[in-house]
C-alpha cells in the first residue's frame, strides 16, 4: 500500500474514469476526497466503499466555489484533474454558453485547483499532478471544437507546470484516454447523430471505435491503474508527459 498516509483529490470523481482512479489510489492506501455531482445517496455509497472519503460537490465552473473546496478538503498530495463535459455541435451553431462551459471545466478548472494545490506539495517536496487530457489533447475530430481546444490546452498546461515544479519532488503528467464506455459517451452519441446523420450503431463503430485500432473501448479500471503507477516513486522521472491509453489510434 504505497500511497498509505497521502491524500488524493480527485475532480469528477462520483461517475466514470474519476471514479476508478479513486478506487485504484485508495486501493494502494490513499486518503481520497471525491468532488462531482450525482445522486446523494449513490455518493454517501461510494464515499463509504472508499474507506469515508470526504465529497465536496463544489461546480468547478465557479472559482469561488473551487477555492472553498481547495481550503476545506485538506493538503493535497496527489491532485487529479478529472472533471470534464463534451458538446458536440458544428461550429457554426456552437452554442456561446456550451463553449464557455467545456473550457471552464475541462481547463481553466484545472488551472485553479492546480495553482491552490501547489504550495503545499512544494513544501512537502512530494507532489503528483495527473489530468485526464483525452486523444483529443493530440489529435483533432470534427464537431469538437471546444473539447479538442480544452484538451490540447491542458496538454499544454500540463507540460508548463511539470517544468516549474520538477525540482520540487512534483510531477504532473496527462492521461489521454480514447473512448471509454461512461456517461459522457453515452451523452454524445445523439448529438452526433445529428451532426453527422448516422444512427446509433455507425456512431458505436463508424465514428467511436474506427480509430480505435483494438475495436475495443477502454476501460475505466485501465485508466485508474495507470493513474496509481504514476504516484510511484519509480515515477519520479515521469513527468511533463502525455500517456496514451487509446488502443492505438494515436499511433496512426
Ligand atoms: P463522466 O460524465 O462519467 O464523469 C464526469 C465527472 O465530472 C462526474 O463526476 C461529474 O459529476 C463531474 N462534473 C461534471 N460537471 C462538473 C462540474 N461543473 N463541476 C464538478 N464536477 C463536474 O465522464 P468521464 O467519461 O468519466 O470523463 C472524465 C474525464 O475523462 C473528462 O475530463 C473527459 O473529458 C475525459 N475523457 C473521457 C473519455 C471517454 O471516452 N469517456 C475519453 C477521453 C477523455
Amino acid at each position: 500500500m504505497f500511497l498509505e498516509g497521502k491524500r488524493a483529490l480527485v475532480t469528477g470523481s462520483t461517475s466514470g474514469i474519476g471514479l476508478a482512479i479513486a478506487r485504484a489510489l485508495h486501493g494502494e492506501g490513499a486518503q481520497v476526497v471525491l468532488n462531482g455531482f450525482g445522486d446523494e445517496g449513490e455518493i454517501a455509497t461510494l464515499r463509504e466503499e472508499l474507506g469515508g472519503a470526504a465529497h465536496f460537490g463544489a461546480d468547478l465552473t465557479d472559482v469561488s466555489e473551487v477555492e472553498e473546496m481547495m481550503a476545506d478538503a485538506g493538503e493535497i498530495d496527489i491532485l487529479v484533474n478529472n472533471a470534464g463535459v463534451q458538446h458536440v455541435s458544428p461550429v457554426e451553431d456552437f452554442p456561446i454558453d456550451k463553449w464557455n462551459l467545456v473550457i471552464a471545466l475541462n481547463l481553466t478548472a484545472a488551472f485553479h485547483t492546480t495553482r491552490l494545490a501547489v504550495p503545499a506539495m512544494k513544501a512537502k517536496g512530494w507532489g503528483r499532478i495527473i489530468n485526464t487530457a483525452s486523444a483529443h489533447s493530440k489529435v483533432a475530430s470534427p464537431f469538437k471544437s471546444a473539447y479538442n481546444a480544452s484538451k490540447h490546452g491542458i496538454a499544454g498546461f500540463t507540460k508548463t507546470i511539470a517544468l516549474e515544479l520538477a525540482e520540487h519532488g512534483v510531477t504532473a503528467n496527462c492521461i489521454s484516454p480514447g473512448y471509454v464506455w461512461t456517461r459522457l459517451i453515452e451523452g454524445q452519441i445523439p448529438d452526433t447523430m445529428k451532426a453527422r446523420g448516422l444512427s446509433r450503431e455507425e456512431v458505436i463503430n463508424d465514428v467511436l471505435l474506427v480509430k480505435q485500432a483494438t475495436k475495443k473501448f477502454v476501460q475505466p479500471e485501465e485508466v485508474g491503474a495507470l493513474a496509481a503507477f504514476l504516484c510511484r516513486d519509480e515515477a519520479q522521472n515521469v513527468n511533463g508527459a502525455n500517456w496514451s491509453v487509446d488502443g492505438g489510434w494515436t499511433a496512426e
